[in-house]
């Protein structure tokens, strides 16, 4: 079982994790529930016990199909009972503690704001709008999985919960779910470790709709993606509705299983994509209604001219002015917002971030050249920096991964993913290169 435990590792982390934390242990035991790893020490059994154990659980009940419960202890703990025949190591601070306060994510959180009454249809997110109303109304019939997919801030969060506002105003006895997909992942590691996977199970296959927010966080969570496909069958097969979203498509989210991303796509995916301008003073206009604020309509359209991709920053920007205009005691004015917003308008020219613009400082930074940033050279000195630039570009601008792979001489959108994963990886663990980047990050805005 270990070996096949630290293979898990061994593709999951990076060589400096594997190296430093896997490699060392020796395996004791294990009895079909208790997994008992011998650790070098305390550090090991510390970083084992709040890092390593909940992967490990996973990893476990992918290979098992059980729960094994890990047990760590040190080498000179295991050199002493060698000597001491027979004599138990009754290690009682090793036992992992029972979570009295634990619980699944009961509560179906909806905001009670995230309606369709609230929500300003555009271009961009006309369909999604579209989708949403029609599964509100006849929820597991048509579109099954519903899957939003687009940039942070755009109103897949605000949509998602709409479908669940709406149902229970339509039909209160409707059983609606909605969890993040940490959340999920937090119940389901909760409930292996205390034994409670039968709950869990109950808990997440009797609802009427089940949604799930921000699923790329299920990248890498091999465990997670197991039970979670086993979730989506039994809510499938059964007719009930099961609403997705996620900031990319499923093909992009890394370490994504090819089963999860097919079964995904059987339904309908959705974009919603950032709001034009007529759409973005359409909701600046609505939401100074429901603050009651009073703003002149060319004022709006020059709040909206600022912000131009996400809605969130644009609402976070009318928050700004109308903070601005109570310190100043002052009626909001296109001149009082231009001095509201003069700060915040370097988010605005980040956005307008280039690959190419990422890819002369990256090159400079590092002093390598464009040609070798793009070529396929495989020493470090390059590779590293290549692959920084491809994770910035994905992160500072809205470029999607096939458009990064073909900036960077033409490469294939699965290298960007790589590169991606690496350096979100490296700077975990690596302080010098999180510096570097920070550095290249600032001096870009
Ligand atoms: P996402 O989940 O895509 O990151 P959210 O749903 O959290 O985005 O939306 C961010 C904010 O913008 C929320 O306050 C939401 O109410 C608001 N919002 C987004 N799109 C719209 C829209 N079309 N009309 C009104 N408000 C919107
Ligand atoms: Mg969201």
């Amino acid at each position: 079982l270990w070996q096949k435990l630290s293979e898990q590792f061994r593709e999951n982390t990076t060589d400096l994790t594997y190296d430093t934390w896997i490699k060392p242990v020796t395996p004791i035991s294990f009895d079909g529930s208790t997994l008992t790893l011998s650790l070098p020490s305390e550090l090991h059994r510390d970083y084992w016990k709040e890092q390593l154990a909940p992967n490990l659980i996973e990893y476990a009940f992918v290979i098992t199909k059980g729960n094994i419960e890990p047990k760590f202890i040190l080498d000179s703990d295991v050199k002493k009972e060698e000597t001491e025949l027979e004599s138990e190591p009754t290690d009682d601070a090793n036992e992992p503690e029972p979570d009295e306060e634990f619980s699944f994510s009961k509560e179906t959180h909806l905001n009670p704001n995230y309606t369709f009454d609230n929500f300003i249809i555009g271009k961009g997110n006309q369909m999604a709008h579209a989708a949403a109303l029609i599964v509100s109304e006849e929820p597991g019939k048509l579109y099954n999985p519903l899957f939003f997919y687009g940039g942070v801030g755009l109103g897949k969060t605000h949509l998602m919960q709409a479908i669940g506002n709406k149902r229970l105003e339509d039909h209160p006895e409707t059983n609606v779910k909605y969890v993040t997909s940490e959340a999920f992942t937090n119940d389901f590691i909760n409930a292996i470790q205390t034994n409670r996977t039968e709950e869990f199970r109950r808990e997440y296959r009797n609802v009427d709709i089940l949604m799930v927010d921000d699923i790329q966080f299920f990248a890498q969570k091999e465990g997670t993606q197991e039970e979670f496909f086993h979730t989506f069958n039994d809510l499938y097969n059964n007719d009930k509705q099961i609403v997705l979203t996620s900031d990319r498509v499923p093909q992009e989210i890394p370490k994504l299983q090819e089963r999860l991303v097919s079964r995904f796509a059987w339904g309908l995916p959705v974009d919603i994509t950032p709001p034009d301008l007529e759409t973005r003073i359409a909701i600046l206009k609505n939401k100074a209604k429901l603050d009651n604020l009073v703003i002149p309509n060319d004022t709006l359209a020059y709040i909206a001219g600022q912000i131009d991709s996400n809605v969130r920053e644009l609402e976070g920007a009318l928050s700004r002015v109308q903070a601005y205009s109570k310190l100043k005691n002052e009626p909001i004015t296109t001149d009082l917002v231009y001095e509201a917003l003069r700060g915040l308008k370097l988010t605005k020219t980040s956005r307008e971030l280039s690959i190419v613009d990422i890819q002369n400082k990256v090159a400079s930074y590092f002093h390598v050249s464009i040609t070798d940033l793009k070529g396929k050279k495989r020493m470090k000195s390059i590779v590293v920096p290549r692959q920084i630039a491809m994770y910035l570009s994905r992160e500072m601008t809205n470029n999607s991964l096939p458009k990064i792979g073909k900036e960077f001489g033409g490469k294939d959108h699965t290298t960007v993913i790589h590169a991606c994963d690496k350096i979100s990886e490296i700077i975990k663990i690596d302080i010098d290169i999180r510096k570097e980047i920070a550095d290249i990050k600032s001096e870009l805005n």
